[in-house]
């Protein structure tokens, strides 16, 4: 457990007696990404809701970094520990610019008044322009986030949870609504973001999943159904036939 950034033992969570999650063991180590498959009603949300404190489960061992059980934290705690998460849908300030978008973000941590009053010095600009590099957005910094596609709003939105400095960054559906050339170029730089941090993502697109090249676990019915390389997985004749094969 000590060298694990996310550690999942026996989870579980019923709603109204069924069982959303049933005796969930995953673990994401540091530096590493984990990609989530599985078909609608598997439990990836709901896994993505109790490990950032939204639910509660009934059952089982959460820890983050090793150590701190996140089974007792609300969202705001665990938040603050470095765990980012990303939904699906974009939630830019659409009328704001790119750059000042990422200093808000940048600037939330330290607290309202922070964001008021506090001029930026040239540690907080050269972090700016390194995550604007990372989410392929540096040359359009001065324009406005309105005026970016559906997918360049996602990578803004990426950039303003690395400003955070996220330890663990969940990440559900990034490519749905992409381009053909955004989705390749988000696995690239999500395997980026993965030399550093730990990264989850919950993923329905099969040849993204394959780009990201990293270790896949499959849920169904609230479990592990399958994990491994994709190859593996994707060879499983359970997931096949619960999943790849409908
Ligand atoms: P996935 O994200 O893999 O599609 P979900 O985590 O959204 O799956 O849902 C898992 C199961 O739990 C589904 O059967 C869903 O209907 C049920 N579920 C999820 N959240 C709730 C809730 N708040 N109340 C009741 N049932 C829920």
């Amino acid at each position: 457990k000590i060298d694990t950034m996310l550690y999942l033992d026996g989870v579980s969570v019923a709603f109204d007696g069924f069982k959303a999650i049933n005796k969930l063991s995953i673990i994401v180590h540091p530096a590493e990404m984990l990609a989530i498959i599985g078909p609608n009603g598997a439990g990836k949300t709901t896994m993505m809701d109790i490990i950032t404190g939204k639910t509660r489960p009934d059952d089982g061992e959460i820890l983050f970094n090793g150590r701190t059980d996140l089974t007792q934290l609300d969202e705001a705690a665990i938040a603050n520990l470095g765990i980012g998460r990303k939904f699906q849908k974009p939630t830019v300030f659409e009328s704001q610019t790119i750059w000042d978008n990422l200093e808000m973000a940048l600037r939330k941590p330290r607290g309202i008044f922070a964001t008021l009053f506090y001029a930026s010095d040239q540690a907080d600009v050269d972090h700016i322009t390194e995550i604007l590099e990372t989410v392929r957005l540096l040359s359009r910094k001065d324009d406005l986030a309105a005026d970016l596609s559906h997918g360049q709003k996602q990578w803004l939105e990426i950039g303003m949870l690395l400003a955070q400095d996220p330890k663990l960054l969940l990440v559900d559906e990034p490519v749905a609504g992409m381009t053909d050339a955004e989705t390749v170029e988000t696995a690239k730089l999500l395997k980026q973001i993965a030399k550093t941090r730990s990264v989850v993502v919950v993923e329905h697109d099969m040849s993204f999943v394959r780009d990201l090249d990293s270790r896949v676990t499959c849920l169904a019915e609230g479990s592990v159904l399958a994990e491994g390389s994709l190859e593996q997985v994707s060879a499983n004749p359970h997931v096949i036939e619960r999943y790849l094969g409908r």
